[in-house]
């Protein structure tokens, strides 16, 4: 697959996609409808500011219908396009059938910096999205879904949750026409965390199999793997943080202003507090290189590399000065296709994106359910099985003589709270889903690599969904 001479990041979702069709066997019509963008909704709107007017410009993508509601972030960003958010879409819609989450896949996109704006703006443009989104009948928890992408949060989504409220009263589901709210406007515990812990997850599954890490040349585990994270938004911090705590070493680190690097480790708590206290990672006093192009960074000795920014960020111009034996792409889109065949080609790993990242939309989903049963995970039976297991421990140290200590108690007694209910979902979806591709590859000896398993499970599952309706034979 060639680099995308016109740079269209949707066309390299297709040629992804296209080349993972050939190893199905669906009639070129049903793979076309799976592969198009169903709804593209471009609109403008005005906002007040300083003394005048600014023009807006804005998109919700709805990419697959073919499970509804439709879900996926909003991206605020001065790049934003229409192109970008049409391939957003499209890889929610293979996310989403990947990790076994009922939704058809959709994007949304405010082309703004939002460094420009004040709260207050930022305030007015969301709910004005949010308004021009209900007018057309593009959100609502059957309809569309939106949640966090780049450039937004917690903030931002209850902003959308209470304009959706107030245009529909009494709507008894209205809190599920937006997820990644926070906890007090009926978010769910752990959705913050979610992709980040996704994506640890999903490169400690990778790594644990010794049968694909000794072409590779590594061992096992995570335990001392080396790793580079590109990236230090919600996603990044948050993947360093649990491959930290999963036993391995992050060595390098790259954000916009800059890279640093250590090879003994880099101490991800100080390093973020550096970069609070002087706006850049540069200058921090544990590392041992740093340069002033980001690019270099990545490029650096490690055995993992995790992009964890935008799109585009390995291309055919750095991939063959890419040390890493592995990538796990935590951002979407983040290796282009010729660099993807080429580090394929020389004997390197991809965790494809679409199902590394898929434990944002997975959480999601959890919250979408609660938001549904209206009632928080846990609250039914914590406490039910908090006194069947304290029955269970009274009658064993009864029949055997033997009394556990206070800790050894509460820690067989305790129910399980939301968020580790949330963490358990998330893990076995990560889990479950990894095993899942690898059985794919592994079935057919004609794909050479986790992407193409993973688009022709995808592709797979949305064409069954698509002969249950009936729409094709
Ligand atoms: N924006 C996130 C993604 O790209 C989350 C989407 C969601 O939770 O709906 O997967």
């Amino acid at each position: 697959m060639a680099d995308n001479a016109n740079q269209s990041f949707f066309n390299d979702v297709c040629s992804f996609f296209d080349h993972a069709a050939q190893y199905t066997q669906h009639p070129s019509g049903l793979l076309d409808q799976i592969k198009a963008c169903n709804s593209v909704y471009r609109f403008r709107f005005p906002i007040r500011k300083g003394d005048g007017f600014e023009v807006i410009d804005a998109w919700r993508v709805e990419h697959s219908h073919h499970m509804s509601p439709t879900k996926g972030g909003i991206r605020y960003s001065e790049m934003v396009n229409e192109d970008e958010v049409m391939a957003l879409a499209a890889l929610m819609t293979y996310k989403c059938a990947i990790v076994n989450v009922p939704f058809g896949g959709a994007k949304g996109g405010i082309k703004i910096n939002t460094k420009n704006y004040t709260i207050a703006e930022l305030e007015t443009i969301t709910r004005r999205y949010t308004v021009e989104l209900v007018k057309k009948n593009f959100i609502g928890p059957a309809i569309d879904v939106p949640a966090p992408d780049y450039g937004s949060g917690e903030r931002e989504m209850s902003w959308i949750a209470d304009t959706y409220n107030t245009m529909n009263p009494g709507q008894l589901d209205s809190l599920g026409c937006v997820t990644g709210k926070p906890i007090s406007l009926h978010g769910i515990m752990g959705r913050k965390e979610a992709t980040g812990r996704g994506v640890a997850i999903s490169i400690r599954e990778c790594v644990d199999v010794a049968e694909d890490m000794k072409p590779l040349g590594l061992t096992p585990g995570l335990d001392g793997k080396r790793v580079i994270v590109q990236g230090l938004g919600n996603v990044g911090s948050n993947a360093a943080k649990f491959l930290i705590e999963f036993g391995a070493t992050v060595v390098g680190l790259c954000e916009y202003e800059g890279a640093i690097y250590n090879e003994d480790g880099l101490d991800l708590k100080e390093v973020m507090e550096h970069r609070k206290e002087t706006g850049s990672i540069l200058g921090f006093g544990g590392a041992r290189l740093q340069f002033a192009n980001p690019a270099e960074g990545l490029e650096q000795d490690c055995d993992i590399l995790v992009p964890a920014a935008l799109e585009n960020q390995i291309t055919s111009a750095n991939i063959d000065r890419i040390q890493a034996k592995i990538i796990a792409e935590a951002a979407n889109g983040p290796t282009s296709p010729e660099a993807a065949d080429r580090f394929i080609a020389k004997g390197g790993l991809i965790i494809p994106d679409m199902y590394c990242n898929a434990g944002g939309v997975t959480v999601s989903y959890f919250e979408w359910l609660k938001n549904l049963s209206h009632v928080s995970f846990g609250r039914m039976d914590k406490r039910y099985d908090e006194t069947a297991n304290k029955n269970l421990v009274n009658l064993v140290e009864k029949l055997t003589g033997v009394s556990l200590s206070t800790e050894q108690r509460s820690l067989v007694i305790r129910g399980a709270s939301e968020l580790e209910l949330v963490n358990s979902g998330l893990e076995e979806t990560m889990i479950h889903s990894y095993h899942d591709i690898r059985h794919v590859k592994n079935n057919d000896n004609r794909i050479n690599d986790l992407r193409t398993a993973a688009f022709v499970m995808a592709i797979n599952k949305i064409a069954v969904s698509y002969m249950n309706m009936g729409i094709w034979p």
